[in-house]
């Protein structure tokens, strides 16, 4: 109801702000709109576009009302994406507002592509025939429309070529619809023949989607198990369906042989999307993933907010990784939110991985998920023979890291024409350099973090700000030349002590801040895939799903790096990375091995890694987390104060803590320096909040925020409900 009002209605606006609820706007007459419909509104002195929500709308004055301004001519946000956009601000305790803005990203698809001139042949014949004439009307023989240059392109004649011809009527104006970003995937295209397991698990898979109501199942599989091959049964079945198909990757960089690996499949490619893609392909996917003609797309997290109008399946490729976690404005893991998507929307949800996280494995043992095993590599590839090298008894030569045992193993590999991967996961050449003389260390001046040197660039780089500065030939405390030794080893400095072992093999250090960013290593990747590296030298980025036929060694620098943090999820972690590492051994047939330098051989990842036996660890993993509550028998959430000054984010956060609220289930912990208790300039600290299985931790922490101090001055507060780290 509007009170003096010359609008007879009014229309709630989630709008792309820190907003806790929709806003109320007039609907001028004659204007139509619907929940979902995306408008243009005025927001202060801005106009700003807005998605018109559910629900009725408040007694406003209308003095107070501003009118919508305009109704894009797009489809309606799908009522499942809206109660989604509900659900993760709920569940993560941010303004829906802020979630909406993550739907919103594509602003000029807003509005319909355009349509674009074109010229079509007609019947008519042109007067004299020469060889440019007939080269053109051979190409625009099968009765489709070009536009004028790419005819002209295709044809190898210049445009003025066409102009004749169509000044003599052979070809008419008319206007070509925009085009699809890929042709329809055919789901029979190419189907393989699965091995008795995939079919297995494809069965299990295609069962699920034959339901075609919400389920959940974990693909657990080994490295090189195919566990792709069978998902695509699942996708295949979504598209005989006719409904939208979500795959979630983990890695940008490891899409590329992704998408054609789709295209031997289904004979297309999908859609990409991820914040690599040029923005006019940005616009086109979400516009077509909105009108529904675009079937498959496979993306990064965010894709997860795309506005699909039909979508009936989510595949989440290498659930356990890390990567799916957003730490930035909304914190939200996108596996988990997959999984909520496919309830609200009711269709299956597809989880795979080599090394499932605890939370989906406990899931599976629990019967919330089925679970589908593959326990073998496809056909005959076999598993790397994998064993520690103890590293207090077969120490490197003096100032190297790598110990002569792998060593002799990459000479043999060189020696059989084979290839060999290092892994060390820490980027640059050294991750402390500090003076001789006077012990000074080169620390961050806005992080408590030291600086990394990266000698190919002849910086010191900070990891965290990017903080970046010249390596001085001095010390700045006690000005003594050439004493700046380097401590400690990053893939650089490894890079260095190979090419002194193996100066004619052909060497590659791959990083994520190598120069020329996701294109370089795409090729870089595609050269190692061909065999043009004899060793390569890389972080956790190679790590992941890469096929490399020719790799037969992988040598891991220093297996006991994730173990040290002090992390409960540490274990968990480094089995996973060194699982997956591991993997890039032995995909084609040839005998391979695994090399992993620890000071800790005793330690349970490293004898679950040797021995192959996941199990063991997870039931050992699984127990210790019950034990203590942690997730997923227990959840936890965080809170980060920070502030310019040390005090002033001390005092937030301690009376924060004492607003908290009386529960049963759930307790406070801290506050206490948060891990990087600096970062750019800005103090931290952290609350843990550790409440049993079924508590509103929510609730709770709601609870908290509104009785806590008013957030003033510099201070701001960072929620993390279920954070990766703890
Ligand atoms: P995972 O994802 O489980 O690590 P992949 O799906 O990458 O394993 O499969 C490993 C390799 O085996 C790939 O090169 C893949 O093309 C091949 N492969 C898997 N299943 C089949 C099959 N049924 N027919 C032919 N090739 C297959
Ligand atoms: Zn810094």
């Amino acid at each position: 109801m509007i009170k003096d009002s010359p609008f007879d209605a009014a229309a709630p606006v989630l709008v792309p702000m820190p907003a806790e609820r929709p806003y109320t706007y007039a609907v001028p007459p004659g204007m139509r709109v619907v929940p979902g419909s995306i408008v243009r509104v005025p927001l202060g002195p801005r106009q700003v576009a807005g998605i018109v929500w559910d629900g009725t709308v408040e007694a406003v004055e209308a003095r107070k009302l501003r009118p919508i301004e305009h109704v894009f001519d797009c489809p309606p946000i799908p009522e499942p994406m809206r109660r989604f956009v509900d659900w993760v601000s709920q569940y993560t305790l941010s303004p829906p507002g802020m979630v909406a803005r993550m739907l919103l990203r594509a602003p000029e698809a807003f509005d319909p592509e355009p349509w674009i001139e074109g010229l079509q042949r007609t019947a008519a014949e042109p007067d004299r025939i020469t060889a440019a004439r007939a080269r053109v009307l051979d190409i625009a023989e099968g009765g489709l429309a070009w536009t004028r240059s790419g005819l002209a392109h295709a044809a190898g004649v210049s445009s003025t070529v066409i102009d004749g011809l169509k000044a003599q009527g052979v070809f008419e104006q008319v206007m070509i619809p925009p085009r699809p970003v890929v042709a329809a995937p055919d789901p029979g295209y190419a189907t393989p023949a699965l091995m008795p397991d995939q079919q297995a698990a494809a069965d299990t898979l295609r069962a699920g989607m034959e339901k075609g109501t919400f389920g959940v199942t974990l693909l657990d599989g080994v490295t090189g198990s195919g566990k792709t091959e069978v998902y695509f049964e699942a996708v295949a079945a979504a598209l005989e369906q006719g409904r939208q198909v979500l795959i979630l990757l983990p890695e940008i960089a490891l899409t590329h042989a992704f998408l054609e690996r789709f295209q031997d499949r289904f004979g297309t490619k999908p859609g990409e999307w991820h914040s690599d893609l040029p923005p006019r392909m940005r616009e086109k996917v979400w516009r077509q993933a909105a009108e529904g003609s675009l079937k498959v797309v496979a993306g990064a997290r965010s894709a997860l907010f795309l506005p699909f109008r039909d979508l009936g399946l989510i595949v989440v490729d290498e659930e356990h990784d890390p990567a799916y976690k957003q730490e930035d404005r909304v914190f939200y893991n996108a596996r988990d939110m997959a999984v909520v998507r496919g309830h609200i929307g009711n269709f299956p949800v597809v989880l795979a991985s080599a090394t499932p996280s605890v939370e989906s494995r406990v899931n599976a043992d629990q019967g919330r998920y089925r679970r589908a095993v593959l326990s073998a590599r496809f056909a005959e590839a076999a598993l790397p023979a994998l064993r520690t090298v103890d590293m207090r008894r077969a120490p490197p030569a003096r100032g190297g890291f790598l110990s002569p045992v792998l060593i002799g193993a990459i000479r043999q590999t060189l020696e059989k024409q084979e290839q060999a991967l290092l892994f060390l996961n820490r980027r640059g050449y050294a991750p402390l350099t500090l003076c001789r003389v006077c012990g000074h260390r080169f620390g961050c001046p806005v992080c408590s973090a030291w600086l990394v040197e990266h000698r190919f660039r002849g910086q010191l780089v900070c990891h965290h700000c990017g903080h970046s500065e010249k390596r001085p030939e001095a010390c700045p405390e006690c000005g003594t030349f050439d004493h700046l030794v380097a401590c400690g080893p990053g893939v650089e400095r490894i890079a260095e002590e190979v090419v002194e072992h193996f100066p004619d093999a052909r060497t590659i250090v791959l990083s994520s801040d190598m120069l020329g960013g996701v294109r370089r290593l795409r090729l870089e990747l595609e050269a190692i895939a061909n065999g043009e590296a004899d060793i390569v030298i890389g972080t956790q980025l190679v790590a992941k799903g890469h096929n490399f036929p020719n790799m037969t060694l992988v040598g891991v620098v220093d297996a006991d790096l994730g173990l040290a943090n002090g992390d409960p999820r540490a274990a968990e972690r480094t089995f996973q990375l060194l699982s997956q590492v591991t993997g890039r051994a032995g995909r084609t047939g040839k005998k391979s091995s695994g090399l992993l330098q620890t000071f800790q051989p005793d330690h349970p990842v490293m004898q679950a890694i040797v021995s192959g036996n996941a199990e063991t660890f997870y039931e050992r993993e699984i127990a210790e987390r019950e034990r203590a509550a942690l997730p997923p028998f227990g959840r936890l959430s965080g809170i980060i104060v920070s502030a310019a000054s040390r005090a002033e984010a001390e005092g937030h956060a301690r009376a924060l803590r004492r607003a908290a609220p009386e529960a049963a289930d759930i307790f406070v912990l801290g506050p206490a320096e948060a891990p990087l208790a600096l970062i750019a300039g800005r103090h931290r600290f952290r609350l843990l909040i550790h409440g049993q299985r079924r508590a509103d931790m929510q609730g709770f922490v709601r609870a908290m925020l509104a009785a806590g101090p008013k957030v003033r001055g510099s201070v701001r507060i960072q929620v993390d409900i279920d954070p990766q780290s703890f």
